[in-house]
């Protein structure tokens, strides 16, 4: 022993620190010539790395990135809190974004470019997060059983012509707490909750857990309407372009279709925020844009950059204009409000 603990003295005194000496600058260099930006994001791998592998190409700017749920993504920039290796957070719906730049986790981030590029209605005021792709959640019909002329908003999906017909997604979805929240904001609390009380006594079945599920329910008769997210009649129509189902566009005289986006955040603690910035701005661009829209079968952004043309196919309609921050705001009230609906 007496011999061993000089040694290891020798060790951690002399030769270690030289070591460190010897590396260090080498290390420097490796940072300096390997620029990075890293992305926690909880849409899927296949939504996220082309986009990804297309900037890297461009910039030279590399992407690592880390796939989740957005729930536990969150917790965990939180938790991570100034050590986080996160600069961006890539989600779905405002609702998610709206609760995560709550939480204080995301930087103020304006620039004229993505002001531009996404639309007051699609981003924070404070620039928190941005919006970089749009869906519509939209009402869904059997082109056997139901002639669109019979429908037309949202809150008719409560009448009872409907009884025994309607097919809905679980209420814990936030996708449905967003659609809730924008009619709690057009209508009011009172108005709304006589609606869902409306659509569930309408249920044909109980509610599904997932949008995909319900439009197959309607393909095999289980039900006749049901709402859902364009991207998931998107991808049954491109696994079976003659599937009994259809898309039809509610409350065009009034409000609009409930839409929602895709968005991303850059983390208040960010490590290479410049970096982090510059794929914002790119995700917004044209490029980007073209490649998401095929990707997830999604609309742009931006109006102006081009629609995927299955997605053109489906007709152009009035889409509600009101600010997403709102639903992420009226949320909680939404919850409440499908508990004492009994919407499950
Ligand atoms: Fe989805």
């Amino acid at each position: 022993m007496s011999v061993t603990k000089p040694s290891y003295h020798l060790l951690k005194k002399w030769i270690l620190p030289t070591l460190v000496v010897a590396v260090l600058p080498i290390a420097e260099t490796a940072l300096a010539a390997t620029e990075e930006v890293v992305v926690y994001s909880s849409r899927k791998e296949h939504l996220v790395k082309p986009l990804f592998d297309s900037f890297q190409k461009e910039t030279g700017i590399m992407v690592k990135y880390q796939t989740g749920k957005a729930g536990p993504l969150i917790e965990r920039i939180k938790q991570e809190g100034e050590q986080t290796p996160a600069d961006m957070l890539i989600t779905v719906d405002a609702g998610n974004l709206w609760y995560a730049g709550s939480q204080g986790i995301f930087a103020n981030i304006k620039s004229a470019e993505l002001s531009k590029a996404v639309p007051s209605q699609y981003r924070d005021s404070d620039g928190l997060w941005h919006g970089l792709s749009v869906r519509a959640r939209t009402i869904v019909y059997s082109t056997e059983r139901v002639k669109p002329e019979n429908l037309t908003t949202y809150a008719d999906l409560a009448d009872p012509k409907w009884k025994g017909r309607l097919c809905l997604r679980t209420s814990k979805k936030i996708y449905n707490k967003s659609l809730v929240a924008s009619m709690i904001h057009h209508y009011g609390e009172a108005e709304t909750e006589k609606t869902i009380r409306g659509w569930v006594s309408n249920l044909a079945v109980k509610p599904f857990a997932k949008d995909s599920h319900l439009i197959k329910a309607i393909d095999s008769g289980a039900c006749d309407v049901g709402i859902v997210n364009t991207y998931y009649f998107g991808r049954a129509e491109s696994k079976n372009p003659k599937i009994p189902v259809a898309i039809f566009w509610p409350d065009q005289n009034g409000n609009g279709v409930h839409v929602n986006i895709s968005g991303a955040g850059i983390t208040k603690h960010a490590p290479n925020r410049e970096n982090a910035t510059k794929l914002l701005t790119w995700l917004v661009g044209p490029e980007s844009q073209k490649i998401l829209g095929g990707l997830n079968k999604e609309y742009p952004i931006n109006g102006g950059s081009s629609v995927d043309p299955q997605v053109a196919a489906w007709g152009h309609f009035k889409a509600d204009t009101m600010n997403l921050a709102e639903t992420g705001k009226k949320q909680a009230s939404a919850v409440k409000l499908m508990q004492r609906a009994r919407y499950k």
